[in-house]
């Protein structure tokens, strides 16, 4: 089930340059209505309900319904965002709220090393290693073929 926008709670990011759902949906599915200052889906085929544009979202104006195999016919889930964790909220057809709290980083905000203190590979995108190799692999140099 592909996201869905809440008219009522979206506010459209305040009328900022790009929402924060146009921002993160790594199909640029998300588009906001100039005209409403409200954003929607202009794909919903596309969406593979990654949940990023529900996870960002200031308000909580976006919605996808969870995958069966962990949210049954007639529940709802939605999860809420902190700083060092996940808290996803079941709710149940019959009411009863269940609650699942993943962490989400291991390092502070704002203090991840980028390269991962590799600083061994290159910059050069036409090379067929990846940025930290060969050194993240234990290796001098990558085999090649
Ligand atoms: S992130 Fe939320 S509030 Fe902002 S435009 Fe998208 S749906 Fe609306
Ligand atoms: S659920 Fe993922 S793919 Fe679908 S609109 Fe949101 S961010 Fe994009």
């Amino acid at each position: 089930m592909p996201s869905y926008v809440i008219p009522d709670k979206c506010d459209g990011c305040k009328a900022l340059d790009k929402t924060a759902c146009q921002y993160i949906c790594p199909n640029d599915l998300m588009v906001l209505n100039t005209e409403t200052e409200k954003a929607y889906n202009r794909d919903v085929a596309m969406c593979w309900e990654c949940y990023n544009c529900v996870k960002i979202c200031p308000v909580d104006a976006i919605e996808v319904r969870g995958y069966a195999d962990f949210v049954p016919l007639g529940a709802t889930v939605s999860p809420m965002r902190g700083s060092d964790a996940i808290m996803w909220t079941v709710k149940f057809r019959n009411g009863m709220l269940k609650r699942f709290k993943f962490p989400i980083r291991t390092t502070p905000e704002g203090t991840a090393v980028p390269d991962g203190g590799w600083e061994t590979g290159t910059e050069d995108l036409g090379d067929p290693t990846l940025f930290s190799e060969p050194g993240s692999l234990g290796m001098d140099a990558v085999v090649t073929i």
